[in-house]
């Protein structure tokens, strides 16, 4: 499988970036470096494109998967963003934060990411490659970690070579991801905000912006 490496420094105009953003529209798998991990991106528009990543991965369908997405707006055509929910992806954004909300009516996201769910966990990631490969491919992505479930989520390129193989498309590789740690998932779909997963944004920043987590 092809590994293109793009210069994370200036990523948008770089071959490399829009021939990765061509095959994901064509339905590809793409692992694709993000602030967190590398992860391995598909078109979240597409059932045939995401039942390979829970493939490749060997994950259950049950556990629905992160939709990412270029900004705001973006998220906005895929969740329902109440008063809440617009104050915290204006403070947090682009970051590792995934917020669990209301599935927008008409969200172009396949009912495979969401397992069947009537909520959607979206985030905008802060990595540059991964944001212009949004903005370059004007579609939503699912991008859980490249590696098979329960093994190590990888930092590098020749990482998830190693780990997946054959199982993906192309590898853009933006040079070593900062040591990672996961994005962390609030859920604002409900009354109380439910911090339903630890990570990289700091949980105490989360309290000032809307209160007590349970
Ligand atoms: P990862 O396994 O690292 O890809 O992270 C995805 C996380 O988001 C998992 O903990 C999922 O259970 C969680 N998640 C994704 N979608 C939803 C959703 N609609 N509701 C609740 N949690 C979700
Ligand atoms: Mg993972």
């Amino acid at each position: 499988m092809p590994i293109l490496t793009v210069d994370p420094t200036d990523p948008s105009h770089d071959a490399h970036l829009l021939q990765a953003a061509n095959a994901l529209r064509a339905g590809r798998l793409v692992a694709f470096p993000t602030e967190t991990v590398y992860g391995l991106g598909a078109a979240a528009t597409s059932d045939a494109a995401v039942a390979r990543v829970f493939q490749a991965k060997g994950r259950p369908a049950h556990n629905p998967l992160i939709v990412h997405v270029a900004d705001l707006a973006g998220a906005r055509a895929v969740a329902a963003f109440d008063e809440r929910a617009t104050v915290v992806a204006q403070a947090c954004w682009p970051g590792p934060l995934t917020l669990v909300l209301p599935r927008a009516a008409g969200a172009p996201v396949s009912a495979l990411a969401t397992a069947g769910l009537a909520t959607v966990a979206v985030r905008v990631p802060a990595h540059p490659v991964a944001r212009d490969l949004l903005a370059a491919a004007l579609l939503p992505l699912v991008a859980p970690s490249a590696n098979p479930s329960g093994r190590v989520s990888p930092t590098t390129a020749a990482h998830v070579v190693a780990e997946l193989g054959g199982a993906v498309d192309l590898v853009l590789d933006g040079g070593p991801c900062a040591v990672g740690v996961e994005s962390s998932v609030l859920d604002l779909s409900r009354g109380r905000p439910l911090l339903l997963r630890p990570g990289g944004l700091d949980a105490a920043r989360l309290e000032r912006l809307v209160g007590p987590l349970a």
